[in-house]
């Protein structure tokens, strides 16, 4: 959105082609995080950019359409006054049908000289990591799970009922080799303070445990509280150490076990919620385009912008495929807007170079 805004004021049209039913990505499915105050989670953006390419004539938007395929398309442009031909593309979409089996909608195929890749990421599946019992113990949740209900009620209560003593684990999914993401997701410490604070201002009483082995973000100022006394304050403690395990009786408290890092002792502790702290994950589509277009991706499946759109002029293979935010590795709302707006202004130097 934030890519065809730019582009559109350049005079160009474009088209968005989204297989949900509205766009703004999983921005859009965030719950707002203010408590007396904003607390810069940047969820809004989505809403807003929503809304401003609404109004906006030169972009046209198909949502609940799948790209299922981007081809080069064979026939190149031959130009009188000079020699250089632009590479065209064809973008093959399917409806999401309603009903699941109906199959009868017919595949699109638009083309296009360029493409723009912002087709996200996933979120890392909380069941991989197994010994924490997510799927298997109710009070054993995602920090997806937490957006979720504090979106559709306002509130944890009307799900978890009283809350006195809360962990988060952080890096699930992230930093880990035995999953395949050795990376740092860069979101979750930001998101996961920004919760930890909603959840305090909902609920004063509670206490808040945060198991991590870092802390990063692109937005720092929740490092600012992390001097002991404001943490007293707000009954937040960092605990530098990942809980090996968890279980949860029927009916009772998740027990989380986890090592001192100091003295290398064992502990353990009763908790009412335990969030995991998912991080993000290279979509599948990224390895359909990887095998699609040849284009070159990281050992995390994510794109490599650098090998596929910053050095190539019109004529080499691929140029014009383009590509911004989370499909390009992990990043913030506000980064991969960023990225949106800057690559949006390679796009109109290479069509300009085209034409
Ligand atoms: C639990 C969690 C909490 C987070 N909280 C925050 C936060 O508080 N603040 C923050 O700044 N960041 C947060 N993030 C990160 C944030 O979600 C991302 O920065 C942002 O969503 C990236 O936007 P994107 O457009 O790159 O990708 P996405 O949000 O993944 O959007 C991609 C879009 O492409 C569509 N799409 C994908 N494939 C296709 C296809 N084949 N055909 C058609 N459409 C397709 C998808 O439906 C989606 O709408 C959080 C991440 C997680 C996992
Ligand atoms: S930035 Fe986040 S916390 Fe602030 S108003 Fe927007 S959604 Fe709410
Ligand atoms: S942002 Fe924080 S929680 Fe997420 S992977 Fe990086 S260090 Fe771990």
């Amino acid at each position: 959105m934030a890519a065809a805004l730019e582009l559109a004021k350049a005079g160009l049209e474009v088209l968005i082609i989204e297989k949900n039913e509205s766009l703004g990505g999983q921005a859009a499915a965030f719950a707002c995080m203010a408590t007396n105050q904003c607390q810069k989670c940047d969820a809004c953006f989505a809403v807003q950019l929503r809304a401003e390419v609404a109004t906006q004539p030169k972009i046209k938007v198909m949502t609940r359409y799948e790209v299922i395929e981007v081809a080069v398309n064979a026939p190149t442009v031959e130009k009188s006054d000079q020699k250089s031909s632009s590479t065209q593309y064809a973008v093959k979409m399917q409806p999401v049908m309603g009903k699941p089996g109906n199959s009868r909608a017919s595949i699109v195929i638009f083309r296009t000289e360029v493409v723009l890749i912002a087709s996200g990421y996933q979120p890392f599946s909380a069941e991989v990591r197994g010994e924490y019992g997510y799927g298997r113990y109710l009070r054993v949740v995602s920090s997806l799970d937490l957006e979720q209900v504090w979106r559709k009620h306002g509130n944890l209560k009307s799900t978890y009922g009283h809350l006195s003593q809360v962990a988060f684990i952080q890096c699930i999914g992230s930093r880990d080799r035995r999953t395949g993401n050795p990376y740092c997701s860069k979101v979750c410490c930001g998101y996961s303070w920004r919760m930890a604070r909603r959840m305090q201002w909902d609920y004063p009483e509670v206490e808040i445990n945060i198991f991590y082995m870092d802390f990063q973000g692109r937005r720092c100022d929740f490092l600012t509280d992390l001097n002991p006394r404001r943490l007293n304050d707000k009954k937040i403690s960092l605990i530098r150490s990942i809980p090996s395990r968890a279980y949860q009786l029927p009916g009772q408290k998740v027990v989380l076990d986890w090592e001192v890092t100091e003295s290398g002792q064992k502990a353990q502790a009763e908790f009412d919620l335990v969030v995991l702290s998912v991080g993000i994950v290279a979509s599948d589509f990224n390895y359909k385009l990887n095998q699609q277009l040849n284009l070159p991706i990281d050992k995390g499946g994510f794109l490599l912008p650098e090998g596929n759109c910053r050095e190539r002029r019109p004529g080499d293979l691929l140029a014009g495929v383009f590509c911004a935010g989370t499909c390009c590795g992990a990043a913030d709302i506000w980064t991969t807007i960023i990225q949106g707006k800057s690559i949006a202004g390679q796009i109109v130097d290479y069509i300009d170079s085209n034409h």
